[in-house]
């Protein structure tokens, strides 16, 4: 575990969290149990330096642009055989579905690779080369997104985020709300923050807007509870009918909201019942 220590608190934090929500929920474990897997394949990628080195190619050219990065700028030939080495070592006690794709991707060409990293961050279909490598989109898009996302976040970091963006999707990387987050802040008490699928960053956006229509009021959200998780809530949209956790740290500090999004797995299953869809499924496809 030193490598999670050393890298940044952050990562380490996850890890923490994952362990711990892994005990107090049993019948979240295995996906826990995976994710913790993943965070250290994904760790050591999370590389400021050789981030420093690619952030002026993948800067918007003006700073006042938005998003700020356009990670599609990314040397995308440069980084696919990590990727393959990041397939490869994907642990057999994946999900199916995501291991019989990382052995797929793991034999398939270079070029097969770096098409699915620029397909990743164009929103491109993956369902062509899903069809090739035989196996499904939604686990083969899963393997790009975890590749990348570490780099992202390193990128993310070093671009200043100044400015109220308040923008519906991500105003450094562009890519849509993974959760949401109420905490107090100096100036404000009940300041809710999206966090980004893709890059971890957190900015703030007004508490009653549904970030997917932009509709608020008597159409916009209503919330569902869980007696069993009071920190972490469905914010659902009554206009377009999709929903995102959002995490209470006024409720428990130490929680880590994208980590106690993978181990509510129940409001998610309750909110496919509802007919709703999620904004963004997480890094494991829920
Ligand atoms: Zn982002
Ligand atoms: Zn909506």
């Amino acid at each position: 575990m030193p490598r999670l220590q050393a890298v940044d608190p952050r990562w380490a934090q996850r890890a923490h969290r994952a362990r711990t929500l892994c005990a107090e929920r049993p019948h979240a474990a295995p996906l826990l149990s995976f994710y913790l897997s993943l965070l250290e394949l994904q760790s050591p990628l999370y590389d400021p330096t050789e981030a420093t080195r690619w952030l002026q190619a993948v800067s918007a050219p003006d700073a006042s642009d938005l998003p700020r990065l356009r990670l599609e700028r990314l040397p995308l030939d440069e980084l696919s055989p990590r990727f393959g080495a990041f397939c490869r070592g994907i642990p057999e006690t994946a999900p199916e579905p995501i291991a019989q794709a990382a052995r797929a991707v793991s034999a398939a060409s270079s070029e097969t690779r770096t098409d699915l990293l620029l397909a990743l961050l164009t929103g491109s279909d993956f369902q062509r080369t899903a069809g090739t490598l035989e196996c499904d989109p939604a686990p083969l898009a899963f393997l790009p997104r975890g590749f990348l996302s570490p780099l992202a976040e390193a990128l993310s970091d070093l671009v200043t985020s100044s400015g109220a963006a308040r923008t519906p999707t991500c105003p450094q990387c562009g890519w849509p709300p993974q959760v949401s987050m109420l905490n107090d802040e100096p100036d404000a008490l009940g300041t809710r923050r999206l966090v980004c699928a893709l890059c971890a960053n957190a900015w703030t956006f007004p508490r009653a807007t549904c970030p997917a229509c932009a509709v608020s009021g008597d159409q916009g959200l209503e919330f569902h509870v869980d007696d069993t998780t009071r920190h972490v809530r469905v914010e659902a949209c009554r206009t377009c009918h999709r929903y995102l956790k959002s995490v209470d740290l006024r409720v428990i500090g130490l929680a880590v909201p994208l980590v106690d999004d993978l181990a509510t797995v129940e409001l998610d299953l309750w909110a496919a019942e509802q007919g709703l869809e999620k904004i963004t499924p997480n890094v494991l496809g829920l």
